[in-house]
């Protein structure tokens, strides 16, 4: 039998970094197993589920290549895919349930429950519906309901007994019976909830194996009860750890940033953030942390999970992306800046600037940041006045004498201005640092820049003169005031 999996993310809010991540790992089982990987929109929290929310998540998956071979925009045989859609086969599921007596009809009012929960918290019992309406006749229950009386669907979890099964990564896991609360199948709406939903869509989708995050492991006792009640045999299960923030609670956007849109925004590659996204969890035989999606899904394998949480790192995420930035060609590197400012710039500009940024951009929203001064010129200010121990008058003449004889310099290569630079800085008497310092302010503005001559050979001559006379005639102000 094919291997089927899937994710089933809810569309709420921004599309989430644990989504990714679920992803990757179901679709690298998938790619290595020659199965399928399904996407399920579960979208029956109606008050929270967007359609901006869910194009997002098409969206920021596809970004990253985690596409899906069924799926609510590309279709399939096991459709619909998204569960809102789907309400009559749960509504048939249940009446199945009912009808063997594995679930029964509730009318207890939320007021009751309240009440109830209330009791119960002030006893310090734990909160659990009492089956008031467990023992009820199913005739007169269902009299009740065609008469119009508002109710719900519970599942009828056994008095006791143990429920186990065995997680692909992590052992074997049980549950007792007595521990579990008669769960809502049916809310009053006609919405299935969660539980009802997932098992009865993983069942009619095939899903061989479920992976999901280890959140979802309380869920598995009620899932296993209403497998055997519909006489199925559940998938395989799998939870991977959840993912932590570096003081090890769970993620989360208080932290740290979780939405993949901000991720994708900041610059960060999508093979860098599946690369990063593997080291959650998976590691490969050779230990090696730099690898593409294909070689993840080769190597696979339920035991090279760990289930001891991974840290979200985000310096790690930088290192790992400015290592994949590195490694582009130039014309890949202009083609992925393009949407960070690179496409309205000039582009000759913008390919002689590249060799001198590519080693030091770590996030392609560095762009602007990191390059600006080679676009406008920047304006003289206090900075000048900063570097070295020279008095402004003498700063002044040095940036003119320099302007000067840049104006004279035919050969404008970086070596040449260079060899120049240094011979005038030799007559003048300045340290090394006090002298190119002054320089690199003058010319771009700030104390950190690509190579100084190599910036001026890509500014070029004029360019360069103009900058430098602009900032001597502020220092010479400078002096007067
Ligand atoms: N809808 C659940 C979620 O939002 C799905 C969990 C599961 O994979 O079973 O993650």
């Amino acid at each position: 039998m094919s291997v089927r999996v899937r994710i089933a993310p809810s569309p709420t809010g921004d599309p989430h970094v644990g989504t990714a991540y679920v992803a990757l790992f179901n679709r690298a089982f998938a790619r290595q197993q020659g199965g399928q990987f399904l996407l399920r929109i579960e979208d029956t929290d109606r008050t929270r589920s967007t359609p901006e929310s869910e194009a997002m998540i098409f969206e920021s998956l596809r970004w990253l290549g985690l596409t899906w071979d069924e799926g609510p925009d590309v279709g399939g045989p096991s459709g619909p895919y998204r569960q809102s859609e789907r309400l009559p086969i749960y509504k048939d599921h249940t009446e199945k349930l009912l009808a063997s007596g594995a679930a029964y009809l509730c009318f207890c009012t939320s007021e009751r429950l309240d009440a109830l929960r209330r009791e119960q918290t002030t006893a310090k019992l734990p909160t659990r519906y009492d089956g008031a309406c467990r023992d009820l006749a199913p005739a007169e229950a269902s009299r009740r309901r065609t008469a119009g009386e508002a109710c719900v669907v519970r599942l009828r979890i056994p008095a006791s007994g143990e429920l186990a099964f065995d997680d692909l990564v992590r052992g074997r896991i049980s549950f007792q019976a007595e521990q579990i609360d008669d769960q809502v199948l049916l809310k009053g709406d006609g919405y299935p909830t969660y539980h009802l939903a997932n098992v009865v869509d993983d069942h009619l989708m095939g899903i061989t194996h479920v992976m999901r995050a280890e959140e979802w492991i309380p869920s598995v006792p009620k899932h296993l009860l209403l497998y055997r009640a519909f006489g199925w045999t559940p998938p395989g299960m799998a939870h991977l750890p959840l993912l932590r923030n570096p003081d090890r609670s769970k993620i989360s956007k208080r932290k740290q940033p979780t939405s993949l849109n901000w991720y994708r925004d900041q610059g960060y590659l999508p093979e860098a953030m599946v690369n990063f996204l593997a080291l959650m969890g998976f590691s490969q035989p050779d230990g090696k942390e730099i690898f593409p999606f294909e070689e993840m899904a080769r190597n696979f394998a339920f035991e090279r999970i760990t289930t001891s949480g991974p840290v979200f790192d985000l310096k790690k995420l930088e290192w790992l992306n400015g290592t994949y930035l590195r490694e582009l060609i130039p014309g890949a590197l202009a083609a992925r800046l393009a949407p960070f400012g690179a496409s309205a710039q000039d582009p000759a500009r913008v390919a002689a600037i590249l060799p001198l940024v590519q080693e030091r951009l770590k996030r392609l929203a560095e762009w602007g940041e990191l390059t600006d001064f080679f676009f406008t010129a920047p304006e003289p200010g206090p900075l000048l006045l900063e570097q070295g121990k020279h008095p402004a008058a003498e700063g002044a003449a040095m940036l003119e004498e320099a302007a000067a004889a840049l104006q004279d310099q035919a050969d404008f290569s970086s070596a040449a201005v260079e060899a120049l630079l240094r011979g005038k800085q030799a007559l003048r008497g300045w340290k090394t640092g006090d002298y190119f310092m002054t320089l690199r302010v003058a010319v771009t503005g700030r104390k950190a820049t690509p190579p100084l001559t190599d910036t001026f050979a890509v500014l070029g001559r004029e360019e360069v003169v103009r900058r430098l006379r602009a900032a001597a005639a502020w220092l010479g102000r400078a002096r007067e005031a």
